[in-house]
């Protein structure tokens, strides 16, 4: 199978590498790409040899190609957002990792979707922006998407096979969507207002990039994640709950009408979910540790407690509104983490500044990629006076 990588120098780029490297015999790396980290891309090129690698600006690539140079590897590179475009959708190409974080992901994940590739899709926020146009590319194109995302790859694991289209036909009552609660779920709430980015990222279970490593400590993530399950699966908002799971095995389950609940487990190691999606329908070795559930002990649950965590509460708000919605929370999100991963807006302040913004940017419908677009452009300004606003 031949792969392009979106997003490889991230924590979900380097486990796939991770994956490809175990097993030489089925995977050829075609394309990589990543924006900041030359110098991991620089040694990820040398070991995988792909024909291209796409950076962000002209200077990153003048760099790299000097680099690759001196090393005698022949790889072209490019750079800019048409060239993640081109390496989405090269005729050669089997399947793409969309890797990438944030919105910068949208257009080259599209573009793979839209040329039929197999889409492994890390980028939840594409889904977020652009649900219902994501998934119409997918259907036009005859792409096979498989969601990366621990807790939707283990949905993906417990639906039946034919539950595309009508889940709820298929005996489907609830998707149960585990969340580890982050890094401050036992701490007062009187004790996050001076909360710091090097606390924020430090999550209990997952090693994973800044922007979803806050987005977890303020559950945007699992809120983003709601978005995603519901265009992933076609189940309506009312019916996919979150359940606060700290250990982090349960992946997800679903809840069938005859009372079975169907659950994924295993370690907190995102190389399970990509070995499964870069495999599917086969398995193939992953390297992670086997789950030893009798040292692990138990398995606990608890309701989530919206107060708390008011991220989750606006994304079912913008979920349940449609239009715009969707757009505006994360694009509201993005600059919010943003601006307190560089300490210019308090943890406490990140719901604020998207519920502002969410009240800010009228609702209207946006259900093209330029109405979309115009939304997170619009979106963003708002937000980033919204941040300006807040005191710290
Ligand atoms: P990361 O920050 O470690 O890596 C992000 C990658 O995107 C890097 O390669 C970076 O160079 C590239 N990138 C950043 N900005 C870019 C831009 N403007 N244009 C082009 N490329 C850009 O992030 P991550 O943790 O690997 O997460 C990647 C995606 O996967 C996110 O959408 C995240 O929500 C999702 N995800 C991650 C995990 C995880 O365990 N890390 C789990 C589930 C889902
Ligand atoms: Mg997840």
């Amino acid at each position: 199978m031949k792969l392009t990588i979106l997003g490889a120098t991230g924590s979900i780029g380097v486990s796939t590498l991770d994956v490809v490297a175990q097993h030489p015999e089925r995977f050829e790396v075609v394309a990589l790409s990543g924006h900041s980290r030359i110098d991991v891309l620089a040694a990820q090129c040398t070991k995988f040899r792909p024909k291209f690698a796409v950076v962000g600006d002209v200077l990153s690539a003048e760099k790299l190609q000097a680099q690759l140079h001196r090393e005698s590897v022949a790889t072209e590179v490019l750079y800019g957002p048409s060239a993640l475009e081109h390496i989405s959708s090269l005729p050669e190409v089997d399947a793409v990792m969309a890797a990438i974080v944030g919105a910068a992901g949208l257009a080259p994940s599209l573009a793979a979707a839209r040329a039929g590739k197999r889409v492994l899709l890390a980028n939840k926020e594409a889904l977020v922006m652009a649900g219902s146009v994501f998934m119409d590319e997918i259907k036009k194109s005859g792409a096979v998407l498989l969601p990366i995302d621990s807790e939707h790859n283990a949905v993906f694991q417990a639906m039946p096979d034919d539950y595309a289209g009508s889940p709820m036909a298929r005996g489907i009552k609830r998707i149960l969507l585990t969340a580890s609660g982050g890094p401050f779920r036992n701490r007062a709430l009187s004790e996050l207002a001076d909360v710091t980015p090097e606390q924020a990222i430090a999550h209990p279970n997952w090693t994973m990039g800044k922007k979803i490593s806050v987005d977890s400590a303020t559950m945007m993530n699992k809120g983003l994640e709601v978005i995603e399950a519901h265009w992933l699966f076609g189940v309506p908002a009312a019916q996919i709950e979150v359940v606060i799971h700290p250990q982090s095995v349960v992946h997800s389950m679903v809840d069938y009408v005859d009372g079975s609940v169907i659950a994924q487990l295993g370690n907190p190691d995102m190389r399970t979910p990509i070995a499964q999606a870069l495999a599917w329908p086969q398995r193939i070795s992953s390297g992670v540790a086997p789950l030893d559930l009798c040292a692990i002990g138990r398995l606990d649950f608890e309701p989530l407690d919206l107060q708390r965590f008011p991220c989750v509460a606006l994304a079912y708000r913008a979920l349940n509104e449609g239009n715009n919605r969707a757009a505006v929370l994360n694009a509201a999100n993005e600059i919010a983490v943003a601006a307190f991963l560089e300490r210019r807006l308090s943890f406490l302040n990140i719901p604020t500044v998207i519920s502002a913004t969410l009240d800010a940017v009228e609702s209207v419908p946006a259900d093209d990629l330029a109405s979309i677009l115009e939304a997170d452009r619009y979106a963003r300004e708002v937000a980033t006076i919204a941040c300006q606003r807040c005191h710290l």
